[in-house]
């Protein structure tokens, strides 16, 4: 191969800012077996290596954070955590484990499942999270869009409801997760009025039915391109949802999109280094 065709097929960089790590669970081993994905720490390690993906943030659910913050210290340099709480049973020590936790950098973003759990993203009872979230400049992340369970209730998780919690808290980052598929025109507006308004576009392709998939899939392209020209891309950020979606299928229909090769790269990885890195480079 000349030297120059070697250069030209290089991979991008990249970081998953949105993956989950449910290697034990039998469902999630069901999905990952679905997309092909060699399910286990050491198979993720080698997709992310071929991939050139330099980091990912590990989602997780209240109860789970211990598991996220182990893993992510096995593999250094890798994964960043993000922890999670309810709100609605929020406790001293709870408060006093995810200060300490922001404060060394152990998690770096919350996530909130308000369309699970019932509440508006500006609930009062979430106060005291973000407090703690703008001492340490700490993205809070919420669900956004689309919820798994026939029990979720969509008011909550509409990205509409993030623009009053951004207004009232103009110092407090916050990412609104699948960028609130199937709202994005709406989440894309949340963005473009409010400059501490992020999304991630992980989770948009993911668990299709067959019969539309591949014009689905086209449509979403054509989808997500409008809105980057409306909003820009500064606030973009690719994600996988992994294991619903596999690195190297993810990465691919993101090179598809028609916009500037500067505009990819941020939703690629810049933006997720600024907003999570805390001065770490790739
Ligand atoms: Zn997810």
């Amino acid at each position: 191969m000349p030297k120059n065709e070697k250069v030209k097929q290089r991979k991008p960089t990249v970081i998953d800012a949105h993956l989950h790590i449910n290697f034990g669970r039998d469902y999630s081993k069901q999905l990952a077996k679905k997309v092909g994905l060699r399910y286990t720490p050491a198979g993720l390690l080698k997709d992310m290596d071929e991939n050139n993906v330099a980091r990912a943030l590990i989602m997780t659910v209240p109860g789970q954070l211990e598991d996220g913050k182990k893993f992510s210290k096995k593999y250094p340099g890798r994964f960043w955590v993000a922890g999670s709480a309810d709100p609605k049973n929020l406790s001293a020590e709870t408060l006093k484990t995810l200060e300490t936790d922001m404060a060394d950098g152990s998690i770096r973003a919350v996530k909130l499942y308000v369309g699970y759990q019932h509440y508006y993203p500006d609930d009062d009872d979430c106060v005291p999270i973000y407090e703690l979230a703008m001492k340490y400049g700490v993205p809070i992340i919420f669900h956004t869009g689309d919820c798994v369970s026939t029990m979720a209730r969509l008011k909550f998780s509409h990205p509409l409801t993030v623009d009053d919690l951004a207004f009232r808290f103009p110092d407090l980052k916050i990412v609104m997760a699948h960028m609130g598929n199937p709202w994005l025109w709406d989440a894309a507006e949340v963005i473009y009025k409010n400059e501490n308004v992020y999304a991630d576009l992980s989770g948009l392709v993911t668990g299709l039915p067959e019969a539309y998939k591949d014009e689905y899939r086209q449509r979403m392209l054509e989808r997500l391109e409008s809105v980057i020209y409306y909003c820009g891309a500064d606030h973009l950020m690719f994600g996988t949802d992994y294991c619903l979606a596999s690195h190297a299928d993810s990465i691919d229909y993101f090179s598809k999109l028609k916009i500037r090769k500067a505009d990819l790269e941020k939703i690629l990885w810049k933006t997720a280094l600024k907003l999570f890195g805390r001065g770490e480079r790739v």
